[in-house]
């Protein structure tokens, strides 16, 4: 099984000072928050937009909370299953093969939703990092790369992430 720990990284979030409408006239109408996509969904765009591709033929589960297998590391924070040409979680498989895959997210990180929504940087890295391996890459030890098998610092965090983030908070400060 392919498993990705990450360090604990402090997750960055603006306080945003929003000063009060001089007056009710001028006051914009109130932006529902019901078109955001929920941190999972934003993260698996986020991917799909890192890597110009769609693993598994589009057909990938993503499932949040996950009790750890037996064995595994308790730091874990996500983790890959999938069958293959060459049996269960096979990287060495052509990704074309891979069907069944689910990418799990433990609860060891995330324990709550609200703990996706506040440190969705990671989350979202975390996603693009698991969306490789379904795509049939493997742990790369070149520092900054997203395939980094331990998050040591936010230098693997990619740019699509970083935009996103910055696009959630915005949304977030507007809709109070
Ligand atoms: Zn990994």
């Amino acid at each position: 099984m392919a498993l990705l720990r990450t360090f604990v990284v402090a997750a960055l979030l603006a306080t945003l000072a929003v000063p009060a409408a001089a007056g009710a006239a001028q006051r914009a109408p109130k932006p529902t928050r019901a078109s955001a996509p929920s941190p999972l969904a934003a993260a698996t765009n986020a991917a799909a937009r890192y890597w110009g591709a769609v693993p598994c033929n589009g057909h990938v589960k993503v499932v949040a909370r996950q009790p750890l297998a037996k064995g595994a590391d308790p730091t874990t924070d996500a983790w890959v299953t999938f069958d293959s040409s060459l049996g269960a979680n096979n990287l060495a498989a052509p990704a074309g093969s891979y069907s069944n895959c689910t990418i799990s997210f433990g609860s060891f990180r995330w324990p709550t939703a609200s703990s996706m929504s506040e440190d969705w940087e990671l989350l979202c890295t975390t996603m693009v990092h698991e969306v490789g391996h379904l795509l049939g890459h493997a742990h790369d030890l070149t520092p900054g790369s997203v395939m980094a098998p331990v998050f040591t610092d936010r230098s693997s965090v990619p740019s699509v992430c970083r935009a996103a983030a910055r696009a959630r908070a915005a949304g977030r400060a507007s809709a109070r």
